[in-house]
C-alpha cells in the first residue's frame, strides 16, 4: 500500500483485507461483487473526466496557492455578514477537534450529552437576547429563517384569520434584499401575498397575517416600531423581526416590544464570514407557536433514574414523523456553528459582550460624527453599527470607492448613489483613522488621520428610549468560563460526554459517516477563505471563484448533470431548490398546472416535506416485499395522475439499500407523462465512479456533501446540498440579487454561493481521490455493506437484497422476530451498543422495527470486524432472554445504557452481575466509554421539558 496516495489514507481495506472480506462474501473478485450489485444496463460505458488525484502534500500547496487569489480586504460591506473573532480556544477546541465536528446529530441522546448542552446553551442566548420564551438549536441562515418565519405565522393564524383566507405578508422596503427574496421564493407556492413598502405608511387590513421588519434595518437605523406593532395586533396580524443579536446586547429586545418572532444569523458570534457560510440561523417565538417552529429544540428532561438530561424535544412534529403534513422540511442545520457561536457567549459573557457591543457602538458613533464634520449627510439618527451616508455632489461613488481600495477597504455601494458601512469586533481605533482619510481623500481634503482623542464608551447613538434595561445571560454557565483554562475544560467536559468518529464507526444508515480528513479541512481556518465577505467584488475573490467553477464542474461530470449551484445550505433545502427549478421549468413551458409529486412510501421524510413547501401535492407509491417500488401501483398511479405529475422523487439506491433494477424504466415512465425525475442524491456513495443520476435518466439530483464527499456532520450540520441538472434545466436554477433591490428570480439562501467556507472539503476530497480514488470509495462502501451481510445474514438477517442476494452500500438488520421472541425491540439493541462504545445504526427508517447499518469505506476490516462481534454479542444476549436464561424485563438490554453512576454505586440491584453490563467484551477494559446518564425516556413527555434555563414555568 502507497500511503502517499491519499486513497489509501481515505479508504480503510487494504488489498489482502479485500481478498479475505470477498471470499467470506462468496465472490472471487471485487468486479464480480459490483456485477452482481449494480445493474448491468446503468454502468457508466467510459471513465469519468477527472483531474488526477493529488497527495496530501500537494493539496495543502495548492489550497494555500487558491488562499493566496483572495485578497482580505477590511471589510465594512455588513448587510447580515461581520468580520469578528473566533477565540482561538473555540478554534482549536471546537472547530478543529474531530470530537466536535465528526458527531452525529443527537438522536442518541444518552452518548450526545455534551452536544446537547452546547446547544442548550445556544437557545439560552438567542431567547435571552430577543427576550422570547423558545427558540430552535439553529436554522440554514437569516434569509431561510426569515422564510420559516413567515410559514409558522401563516400556520399560528388565528381560526378567523385563517377561515377568512387572510394571506398577505408586508415587508419592509429595508429588510436585508436576500432575506426579501427568500421569502418570496418560498411562500409564494404557499398561496401567500407578498405587499412590499415602508412600514411607516402601511395600512393593515384583515387581509394582513404576518409583517416582517427589521432592527436596526438594513439602513442601519433603530426604529421605534411600538405602534406598528399594535396596528398589526389590532387586526391579529402577527410581527416577526429580524435582529442583530449583537446589537441586541444594548437594544431593547424585540419581545419587549410586541415582536411574536424574531430571527436572523449569529455569524457575528464568532464565526468567520467564509465567503457567505456556514453560520447559524436562528428563530425565536412564543411558546405559543411550540407545535409549528421549525428545527431541532433541545430540553431539559430525566433519564430512568430521575437524573437530569438533555434530549430533543418535540420531535413528532418534524418531517421524519409527519411527512408531507410538516410545517418545515428542514433537517440537518448548523450545529457545529451554532455550538460555536454558544462558546462564544459564555466566554465573553454578558460583560463582555457588553464590552464588544459598546466598543462597535462608540466607534461607529465617533465615525459618524467625523463624517459629518468632513460635510458628508450620515442618514441615521439613531444606529447600533451602521451608518448610511449620502456622498457630497463632488465625491462620486467611483472615487470614493477607488480611495477606499487603495487603502484595502471595501463599503457597501448602493444603487442609489448613498454608501453605507457596519463596524465590527475587530475595528481598531487605527482602521479609523483609515476609514476617515479614505473619507477625507474622496474630498480632496487634507488627510492622514491618526485617532489620537479617548473615545468615548458610553455614550449612546440612540434615542434612550431603546437602551436595553432588561439583563441577560445571567446564568451560571455564562459567567463562570471566562478564562481559557475555564473555557479549555468546560469543552473537553462536554467532549466526553460525546461519541464521534474520533471514538468509533458510526455506522448510520443514510448518514454516510465517513472519514472527514484533516488535509481536507486545513481552509477553515485560514483566514484567505474566512475573513471573505459574500458581496467582495470579484476581483478580491478569485480563489473562491476558481474552487467553486471547478467544484461545480466536477459534480457535473461525477453527476452526469452539468448545470450545477452550490447554494442550498442542505439535503433538504436542495430539494426545495430542485423542485423549484423543476416548477420555473414547467410554468416556462405552459405546464404550470401540473402538481403532483409521486415518491415511493420509502422516501426519506424530506422528500415530501419538500415537495408540499413547493406548493406539490405529493402521491405515494407502494413497495413491494422486496422493498422495491410496486410496479402494479406505479404503473396505476402514474396513469390516473398522468396529466398531473411535475415530478417524480426517487433515492438511488432506494433508502432499502437496493439498486432497483428497473430504474430506468421508471425514469422513462415518468418522461412518457411529461414529469420530470428527481433523484435524492443521500445515496450517491454508492455511484459515484460506476454510474450516475444523468445516465439514469433523471433530470435533477442534490448531493449532500456532508454524506457522500466528506464534509463532516458536526453534530447536526452544517451541511451543503448542491443541486445538479440536465441542460433543459440550466436557465431555472436559482439565482442571487447580490445584496441588491429590485431582483425577483428563486433565491433559496442568504449567501450567493450558500455555504462557500466549506465546500473546499468537498473540492479536496475530490482532487485527492480523482477518478480512480473515487470509484474505489464507491466499490469498498459496498464491499463493506456486503461483507457486513454476509457475516449478519445467518443471526439478525437482511430485510431487504436485492435481484442477485446483494446488498449495495447500506444493510437493513431485521429486529421484529427478535421483539416477538423476547419483547427487546431495535430501541434496545441500540442502547445496549452504547455500553460497547457504539452509536446506534439509523433506527426504524426506512422499515420500523429495524436497524440500518452503513459501514462506509473508511472503516478498516478490524473495525468491521469489532462491529460485527459485538452485534453477535448483542445476538447472544437476546438469545439469554428467548430462552429464560435472562430476566424478561432486568436484562442487560433493558436496562441499556449502564450509566458510570450505576456502575459504580454500592449497591447493584440487577440480576446480572456489573461485568456483564458493562466489560461484555473484552477490548473494553482498556477503551470504555463512560456514560453519564442512564436511558433517557421519551415517554417522559416533552410536556415536562424546559428549553431554556428561565422556562421552569412554562412547559413545552
Ligand atoms: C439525509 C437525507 C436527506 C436530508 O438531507 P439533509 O442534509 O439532512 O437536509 C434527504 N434524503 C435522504 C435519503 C437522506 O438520507
Amino acid at each position: 500500500m502507497d500511503n502517499s496516495q491519499f486513497v489509501n489514507r481515505h479508504v480503510g481495506i487494504s488489498d489482502s483485507d479485500q481478498k479475505q472480506m470477498l471470499s467470506t462474501i462468496g465472490v472471487a473478485s471485487l468486479d464480480e461483487l459490483i456485477d452482481q450489485t449494480i445493474p448491468s444496463n446503468i454502468k457508466l460505458p467510459a471513465e469519468l473526466d477527472l483531474p488526477e488525484a493529488m497527495t496530501e502534500r500537494e493539496l495543502e500547496e495548492h489550497i494555500a496557492e487558491l488562499g493566496s487569489k483572495n485578497k482580505i480586504y477590511t471589510s465594512y460591506i455588513g448587510q447580515g455578514w461581520y468580520d469578528t473573532v473566533t477565540p482561538a480556544p473555540i478554534r482549536r477546541g471546537v472547530l478543529e477537534n474531530a470530537v466536535w465536528y465528526t458527531s452525529y446529530t443527537p438522536y442518541q441522546a444518552e452518548i450526545s450529552q455534551g452536544r446537547l448542552e452546547a446547544l442548550f446553551n445556544f437557545q439560552n442566548v438567542v431567547t435571552e437576547l430577543s427576550g422570547m420564551e423558545l427558540t430552535n438549536c439553529s436554522l440554514l441562515d437569516e434569509a431561510t429563517a426569515g422564510a420559516e418565519a413567515v410559514m409558522m405565522l401563516y400556520n399560528e393564524r388565528s381560526r378567523a384569520k385563517a377561515k377568512a383566507g387572510a394571506n398577505v405578508v408586508f415587508l419592509d422596503d429595508q429588510l436585508f434584499e436576500p432575506t426579501k427574496a427568500v421569502i418570496r421564493t418560498r411562500v409564494l407556492h404557499q398561496g401567500m401575498e407578498i405587499v412590499s413598502g415602508d412600514w411607516r405608511s402601511f395600512q393593515f387590513d384583515e387581509r394582513v397575517f404576518a409583517a416582517v421588519i427589521q432592527y436596526p434595518d438594513a439602513l442601519g437605523e433603530v426604529h421605534d416600531y411600538r405602534s406598528f406593532v399594535e396596528k398589526a395586533h389590532a387586526v391579529d396580524a402577527q410581527v416577526a423581526v429580524a435582529a442583530d443579536l449583537m446589537s441586541l446586547v444594548l437594544l431593547t429586545p424585540p419581545a419587549e416590544w410586541g415582536a411574536d418572532a424574531v430571527f436572523g444569523s449569529t455569524q457575528r458570534f464568532g464565526i468567520p464570514m467564509y465567503y457567505g457560510g456556514p453560520s447559524a440561523g436562528y428563530l425565536a417565538a412564543g411558546m405559543k407557536c411550540k407545535r409549528t417552529i421549525p428545527g431541532r429544540i433541545i430540553g431539559v428532561s430525566k433519564d430512568v433514574y430521575g437524573h437530569p438530561a438533555y434530549r430533543l424535544a418535540l420531535q413528532t412534529r418534524e418531517q421524519h414523523i409527519r411527512r408531507e403534513k410538516a410545517t418545515s422540511n428542514i433537517c440537518t442545520a448548523q450545529a457545529l456553528l451554532a455550538t460555536m457561536a454558544g462558546f462564544y457567549a459564555i466566554y465573553h459573557g454578558p460583560d463582555g459582550l457588553k464590552r464588544i457591543a459598546g466598543r462597535i457602538h462608540a466607534y461607529t458613533g465617533y465615525i459618524a460624527e467625523q463624517l459629518k464634520l468632513l460635510g458628508y449627510t450620515v442618514c441615521n439618527t439613531n444606529f447600533f453599527d451602521t451608518l448610511t451616508v449620502e456622498l457630497p455632489a463632488k465625491v462620486s461613488t467611483e472615487s470614493l470607492r477607488a480611495c477606499a481600495e487603495e487603502c484595502s477597504v471595501n463599503l457597501f455601494y448602493r444603487r442609489d448613489g448613498r454608501v453605507s458601512l457596519s463596524l465590527d469586533e475587530t475595528t481598531m481605533p487605527s482602521d479609523l483613522g483609515v476609514l476617515l482619510y479614505i473619507f477625507s481623500s474622496a474630498l480632496d481634503t487634507e488627510g492622514e488621520k491618526t485617532i489620537e482623542e479617548e473615545i468615548s464608551q458610553t455614550r449612546q447613538y440612540f434615542d434612550s428610549s431603546f437602551a436595553r434595561q432588561s439583563s441577560f445571560l445571567q446564568h451560571e454557565v455564562f459567567n463562570s468560563y471566562h478564562t481559557e483554562t475555564e473555557l479549555m475544560r468546560y469543552i473537553k467536559r462536554l467532549e466526553r460526554k460525546d461519541i464521534s468518529l474520533a471514538h468509533s464507526m458510526i455506522p448510520l444508515g443514510s448518514c454516510t459517516m465517513k472519514l472527514n480528513a484533516a488535509s481536507e479541512l486545513i481552509s477553515l481556518s485560514m483566514p484567505q477563505f474566512g475573513n471573505i465577505h459574500p458581496y467582495a467584488p470579484a476581483d478580491q475573490t478569485e480563489g473562491y471563484s476558481e474552487l467553486i467553477d471547478s467544484l461545480k464542474h466536477y459534480l457535473g461530470v461525477i453527476t452526469g448533470l452539468p448545470g450545477v449551484t452550490i447554494q442550498p445550505n442542505s439535503g433538504a433545502s436542495g430539494e426545495y431548490a430542485g423542485l423549484r427549478t423543476i416548477r420555473t421549468y414547467l410554468e416556462r413551458n405552459g405546464k404550470a398546472d401540473r402538481d403532483v409529486v409521486i415518491l415511493p412510501a420509502s422516501a426519506h421524510g424530506t422528500n415530501p416535506a419538500s415537495a408540499v413547501q413547493c406548493g406539490f401535492q405529493t402521491v405515494t407509491i407502494n413497495c413491494d416485499e422486496r422493498g422495491n417500488v410496486d410496479m402494479d401501483d406505479f404503473m396505476a398511479k402514474t396513469e390516473e395522475n398522468k396529466d398531473r405529475i411535475a415530478a417524480m422523487m426517487i433515492t438511488y439506491p432506494s433508502t432499502h439499500g437496493i439498486f432497483e433494477t428497473n430504474i430506468v424504466d421508471l425514469c422513462r415512465r415518468i418522461h412518457d407523462c411529461g414529469g420530470q425525475v428527481y433523484m435524492d442524491g443521500a445515496n450517491m456513495n454508492a455511484q459515484v465512479g460506476i454510474t450516475n443520476p444523468g445516465f439514469i435518466g433523471a433530470d435533477v439530483c442534490h448531493l449532500n456533501l456532508h454524506k457522500t464527499f466528506a464534509i463532516p456532520h458536526g453534530g447536526g450540520g452544517p451541511g451543503m446540498g448542491p443541486i445538479c441538472v440536465a441542460e433543459h434545466l440550466i436557465d431555472c436554477l436559482p439565482d442571487h440579487c447580490q445584496g441588491h433591490p429590485g431582483f425577483d428570480a428563486t433565491q433559496v439562501a442568504a449567501s450567493p454561493h450558500g455555504s462557500a467556507g466549506i465546500a473546499a472539503i468537498t473540492y479536496s476530497y475530490i482532487r485527492m481521490l480523482g477518478y480512480s480514488g473515487l470509484r474505489r470509495a464507491t466499490q469498498v462502501a459496498i464491499l463493506n455493506a456486503n461483507y457486513m451481510a454476509a457475516l449478519l445474514k445467518d443471526t439478525f438477517g437482511i430485510v431487504y437484497t436485492g435481484a442477485t442476494g446483494r446488498v449495495g452500500h447500506e444493510l437493513i438488520l431485521e429486529c421484529r422476530n427478535i421483539k416477538e421472541a423476547s419483547g427487546i425491540d431495535e430501541a434496545d439493541i441500540a442502547k445496549r451498543l452504547m455500553d460497547f462504545g457504539y452509536h446506534a445504526p439509523t433506527l426504524s427508517f426506512p422499515v420500523h422495527g429495524t436497524l440500518m447499518v452503513e459501514p462506509t469505506e473508511s472503516e478498516s476490516k478490524a473495525e468491521l470486524d469489532r462491529f460485527v462481534d459485538v452485534m453477535n454479542c448483542i445476538w447472544k444476549e437476546i438469545q439469554e432472554v428467548v430462552n429464560g436464561t435472562a430476566d424478561k424485563t432486568d436484562n442487560v438490554l433493558k436496562n441499556a445504557p449502564h450509566p458510570e453512576y450505576e456502575l459504580v454505586a454500592d449497591e447493584w440491584n440487577h440480576s446480572y452481575p456489573r461485568s456483564k453490563a458493562c466489560y461484555p467484551l473484552d477490548y473494553l477494559r482498556s477503551n470504555k466509554f463512560w456514560i453519564n446518564v442512564g436511558r433517557i425516556d421519551n415517554g417522559y413527555g416533552d410536556r415536562n421539558l424546559q428549553p431554556t434555563f428561565c422556562a421552569c414555568e412554562v412547559h413545552l
